[in-house]
């Protein structure tokens, strides 16, 4: 079993779970007491949203960086950044270190594909959502991605920033989500992508007007298949 390596900490409430699905998903592959092999470097989530908040990405990107590095000089033989939005610097990040970094987009994307949906709705936070090198990567993948409308940006960002990360989990606020999925549906969306690592802990997937696909669970089971002996995208397609 190769050893994976979590960045976390972004929050630490998506860390958590990450922690449980990689050990669970062991327990179910390989039967009796077998759990995951894991290193976390959980990072101060302070200090990162300042660094967003200020378009300081270069910083952020260093920041990662080092920790990726940590976490290869640890044992780690794959590192994954468990948080949609820093996967901004996901390349710089890659690029510090000589094991693989397992992205949450490209996991997605095969999802996606293998389920047949190519027209998502992403839910995420506005970094996300609107600095592009989320819906870009997708397009090249074949996904055409749609975005909510800008008030409804607003209140997706705000719901991931000052409820889930901070460990509120409000009905009311998912009610509001839900009706945004609900007009993305009737605007054509085949499908959600539940395009936050926290957004798991307010939208149950299987539960939603459309399929879901949260992208914690997609991206703790490719590190689980790559840590059991399965390849990943970038691996079979050699980028
Ligand atoms: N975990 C969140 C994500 O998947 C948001 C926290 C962050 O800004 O990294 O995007």
């Amino acid at each position: 079993m190769r050893v994976i390596g979590l960045i976390g900490g972004m929050s630490f409430e998506s860390s958590a779970v990450y922690y449980r699905l990689v050990n669970e998903m062991v327990r179910e592959r390989r039967g009796g007491l077998a759990s995951a092999e894991v290193l976390l470097r959980s990072v101060n989530f302070e200090e990162i949203v300042a660094l967003q908040k200020a378009g300081r990405w270069d910083d952020a990107a260093a920041r990662l960086g080092d920790a990726a590095l940590n976490l290869q000089i640890g044992g780690a033989g794959c590192v994954l950044i468990c948080t949609n939005t820093m996967h901004l610097v996901a390349e710089e990040v890659a690029a510090r270190i000589s094991v693989l970094l397992i992205d949450i987009i490209d996991e997605t994307a095969r999802a996606l594909k293998a389920a047949g949906r190519h027209r998502p709705l992403l839910l995420a936070t506005r970094y996300t959502m609107e600095h592009g090198f989320y819906t870009d990567r997708m397009a090249e993948l074949g996904i055409e991605v749609m975005v909510p409308g800008s008030d409804d940006r607003t209140v997706v960002h705000d719901v991931i920033f000052e409820e889930l990360c901070a460990g509120r989990i409000l009905d009311t606020s998912r009610e509001k989500l839900v009706a945004i999925v609900e007009r993305a549906k009737a605007a054509g969306a085949d499908s959600v992508i539940l395009g936050c690592t926290e957004i798991c802990l307010i939208l149950d997937p299987a539960r939603l007007p459309l399929p879901g696909f949260d992208t914690t669970a997609i991206h703790a089971r490719a590190a689980v298949d790559f840590s059991l002996g399965k390849q990943s995208v970038r691996e079979m397609c050699g980028v």
